[in-house]
């Protein structure tokens, strides 16, 4: 039977109409809880026949992170076994090695080599990690524009910026909202580097979760009845050097890695 990769490729099969007979309150929220095991395809009475019978009716049971992990790490590692490393260093902006590359993650050293040994101390989750095979086999190495987008305006972004909205950006704002310490974590644990306002921001934090692929972080306080704002830009070149997909999960990745270490912590809900 097949397995989703993302909720993406749930929500584009499902009608949009936003009906809520399934429970949810729309079909991008209802995609992403299929994908993350907490409903089950067959709750919605629109989805094809032939849906059903290619994915089954069953809830998942096993953790989709890992699952999307393994299946990200199955199609990288193929294609890294084959990849001149020295070429892909250079051009990926990262060191090469006696076989391995080496590249800064979120301030941290991170490196790999064609059999996929990797050797780093930064806690990344496994979507993340999934990201930075992905960065090794494609990135197409475009020097950076300096010039900060939100997902939407990247050339395939309109297809993915409102599950990416739902997924990464509300829980990060939800992070923020819940643990206003975050954005000091992010500056002394992962090298985030805090700036002046940015689209009249209170707080702008950028991070470096790969080398070519920098985000920008923006946070405006609640006021005056309004609730807090969080919105996450991308370099323009951001596609170009990871592709869209990629980039949806290291927000998300990202997103989740923050949620989980505030609740560690004591801060999360
Ligand atoms: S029942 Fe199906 S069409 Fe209606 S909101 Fe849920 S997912 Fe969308």
């Amino acid at each position: 039977m097949a397995e989703f990769n993302n909720a993406m490729e749930i929500f584009r099969f499902l009608p949009k109409t936003n009906c809520k007979e399934c429970g949810e309150t729309t079909c991008l929220a209802f995609a992403g809880a299929v994908f993350t095991g907490k409903t089950d395809l067959s709750c919605c009475p629109h989805v094809p026949d032939d849906k059903l019978q290619q994915y089954g009716t069953t809830k998942r049971v096993t953790n989709p992170i890992e699952e999307e992990f393994q299946a990200v790490m199955e199609k990288q590692q193929t294609r890294l076994l084959t990849l001149d490393f020295e070429e892909r260093a250079r051009i990926i902006k990262a060191e090469y090695n006696e076989g391995k590359i080496t590249l800064p993650i979120l301030g941290k050293l991170f490196s790999i080599d064609r059999y996929c040994n990797v050797t780093t101390d930064i806690h990344v989750n496994s979507w993340v990690l999934g990201t930075v095979l992905h960065y090794l086999n494609y990135s197409q190495g475009v020097p950076l524009s300096l010039n900060w987008v939100p997902l939407r305006e990247l050339p395939s972004g309109k297809d993915w910026y409102r599950l990416f909205g739902q997924q990464c950006e509300n829980v990060l704002k939800t992070t923020a909202d819940t643990y206003p310490g975050l954005f000091s974590d992010l500056v002394e644990a992962f090298r985030g580097k805090m700036i002046d306002e940015r689209f009249q921001s209170d707080v702008a934090v950028i991070l470096a979760p790969l080398p070519l692929v920098p985000m920008l972080i923006c946070y405006w306080y609640p006021e005056e009845g309004m609730e807090s704002s969080l919105k996450l830009f991308f370099d323009a070149t951001a596609e170009a050097n990871l592709g869209i997909e990629g980039l949806y999960t290291l927000g998300v990745g990202i997103a989740q890695m923050l949620q989980r270490l505030t609740k560690v912590h004591g801060h999360g809900q």
